[in-house]
């Protein structure tokens, strides 16, 4: 079984998601994890692990989406989320995003560290976003001892030296469909361990593309895990095994809660 460590599907409907997850579950892919960017998409999330058995739930605030600071009230709000059940698995999407016109950035580190802080209360791995920002993102997960809960660099596209660095501080690293197009991330992963990578796709709804067809979905993690078979010269299974086996380590204690709703054995 295949999972998808890390997408939004909040904004579908209940009828595109059974959809969505009709083509996962056709592709091999047994279980998503929806990662919240909001309160209320965060909500939303959680909402969807209740319908869905294969879907399970992320909570934060995503950097982007700060317009004010998170104070005392909103952050137990969080935690409130992200202690609402037993299939929110981890606190996502939470990070550092430096690109022009980001919201400011005392504003990000301290909603950052706020979050990590929630994470490793309630034992939860973080999953956390990185753009321009990586040395930052690093050392406050250094700093606030983020390892303790383990977690997973997202949507990764950085170099080999930011990879072994994030490995070695416990994180896992995401691949998801750019390794399908960019040579220097093919580079990157052909080398990386495998016992270090989980998968994902960030799928959300993308309007802009075309055909509906076009748009990213979980079901393409099979994709990304036959591209790094490929790269790593393995077999698919292999790629299958290990990923899995290594969000099941990410989640320790909370895999019991994916086998359950799954039905997988792994
Ligand atoms: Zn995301």
């Amino acid at each position: 079984m295949l999972i998808d460590c890390h997408a939004h599907l909040d904004s579908f409907t209940n009828e595109e998601v059974a959809d969505v997850m009709s083509r996962a579950l056709s592709a091999g892919v047994g279980a998503v994890i929806s990662a919240g960017t909001t309160e209320r998409s965060s909500a939303r999330s959680i909402e969807l692990s209740q319908s869905f058995p294969s879907i399970f739930a992320g909570v934060g605030v995503h950097p982007m989406n700060l317009d004010s600071p998170l104070d005392d009230a909103a952050l137990d709000r969080l935690r409130a989320l992200a202690s609402s059940g037993e299939k929110v698995l981890v606190m996502s999407e939470i990070g550092l995003d430096f690109m022009d016109g980001a919201p400011d950035r005392a504003m990000q580190f301290d909603a950052f560290r706020s979050q990590i802080r929630i994470a490793l209360d309630l034992r939860l791995p973080v999953v956390f976003h990185s753009r321009q920002a990586h040395e930052d993102v690093l050392r406050v997960l250094r700093e606030e001892r983020a390892y303790e809960v383990g977690g997973v660099m997202h949507y990764f596209q950085a170099d080999a030296r930011v990879a072994r660095e994030a490995a070695d501080l416990g994180f896992y690293i995401s691949l998801a469909r750019p390794l399908l197009r960019l040579p220097h991330l093919q580079e990157t992963a052909s080398r990386i361990d495998l016992e270090h990578v989980v998968l994902e796709t960030d799928a959300a709804p993308q309007p802009f593309k075309a055909k509906r067809e076009n748009w990213t979905e979980p079901r393409h993690v099979q994709a990304v895990a036959q591209k790094l078979a490929e790269l790593q010269g393995k077999t698919l299974e292999e790629v299958d095994e290990t990923t899995t086996a290594n969000v099941r380590r990410l989640l320790r204690e909370r895999w019991d809660v994916v086998e359950r709703h799954t039905g997988s054995i792994s």
